[in-house]
């Protein structure tokens, strides 16, 4: 059962995915559900003896096209909706013990692509007003396929998060006239001790405000919306940056780094967006340190405020040391 319902008090929808709770699915030992299926083995999600990149629906669905309508639940105050949209996952590649970080750029490349296209493809459906890409990595993340692969989630709303660095992004433009994330982007170009990684169309830094010790964004230079619009040297180049940064993730303390990994761009929900959504990718490393993460406790959940212990200059440099230090 796929359910929306709102909470007034935050003016946003929880969405409830039931049947998430029956994962009967008893694989064997060692069994892993994204590998290719070996000829006479036990059949995986690929019935492909090798493959490249894959996008399969998700069997167990946040989101599904046909939710049932939410007939009899919820009142005026707290309306219901059916939780119509589309959950896909995303195999990166079949070598179980691959990461983003360590694929060839060429593959990362191929994934840009992918991501382009199924942000199309899934935007143009008319129940989906926001294709999120995301990828949860590491067991400090809750992750239980170990498998190289990311999410999409096509909402059938603008999330609250987007939807709020859009109303900031309109009330700057309706100030100043100009993109925030075009200037913030300046800012961090002009200030240079956060930058973390630069390419000739993409930048990698730790925002001034990270939340978390060493949050990294990822924004085009050019104001494209979407990834959709990026043209192929910016894609060429966005694959280059993403690279760098991820290596310079698992040399930072010598493990391959946990995050989390988004992406924020135009909404699809048929408005004008230009000038306001600027695509970039937003990573969360829950580290603080190599053996100290940083959980989310009662200030950042309760309260929305976060507290962080070290000061971005300090993690960006560090990072950018990693990055550096890799590259060489
Ligand atoms: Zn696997
Ligand atoms: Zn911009
Ligand atoms: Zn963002």
């Amino acid at each position: 059962m796929n359910q929306l319902r709102w909470d007034p008090t935050l003016g946003e929808w929880v969405a409830y995915a039931t049947h998430r709770q029956d994962r009967t699915f008893l694989p064997p030992a060692e069994y892993c559900p994204l590998d290719p299926t070996e000829p006479g083995g036990f059949p995986t999600e690929v019935p492909r003896e090798s493959y490249d990149i894959v996008v399969f629906e998700n069997k167990f669905p946040s989101f599904t096209p046909d939710a049932p309508e939410a007939d009899g639940e919820g009142s005026a105050l707290t309306p219901a909706a059916p939780g119509r949209g589309v959950c896909e996952v995303v195999l990166y590649s079949e070598d179980h013990y691959s990461t983003l970080a360590t694929m060839p750029e060429g593959r990362i490349r191929n994934l840009v692509h992918v991501w382009a296209d199924r942000y199309e493809e899934l935007g143009a459906l008319d129940f989906v007003e926001y294709v999120f890409i995301f990828e949860n990595k590491g067991d400090a993340i809750g992750v239980t396929l170990h498998h190289p692969h990311g999410q999409i989630y096509a909402y059938p709303f603008v999330p609250p998060r987007p939807k709020k660095e859009l109303e900031a992004a309109r009330s700057h433009r309706t100030e100043t006239g100009t993109c925030l994330h075009c200037d913030l982007l300046a800012e961090e170009l002009d200030d240079g001790r956060r930058v973390v990684a630069e390419g000739e169309h993409f930048v990698a830094f730790v925002p001034f405000y990270a939340h978390f010790p060493y949050e990294a964004h990822v924004y085009a230079r050019r104001c494209a919306p979407s990834i959709a619009d990026l043209d192929a040297a910016e894609r060429r180049d966005l694959a280059g940056v993403l690279k760098r940064l991820l290596v310079g993730y698992d040399e930072l303390f010598g493990f391959s780094l946990p995050y989390m990994m988004v992406m924020h761009q135009a909404p699809t929900d048929g408005g004008d967006h230009a000038g306001l959504a600027h695509f970039h990718v937003e990573f969360y490393p829950p580290n603080r340190t190599a053996d100290k993460l940083k959980y989310l406790a009662g200030s950042e959940t309760g309260a929305g405020a976060y507290v962080v212990d070290v000061l971005p200059e300090e993690t960006a440099k560090r990072l950018r040391e990693a990055v550096e230090g890799a590259g060489r």
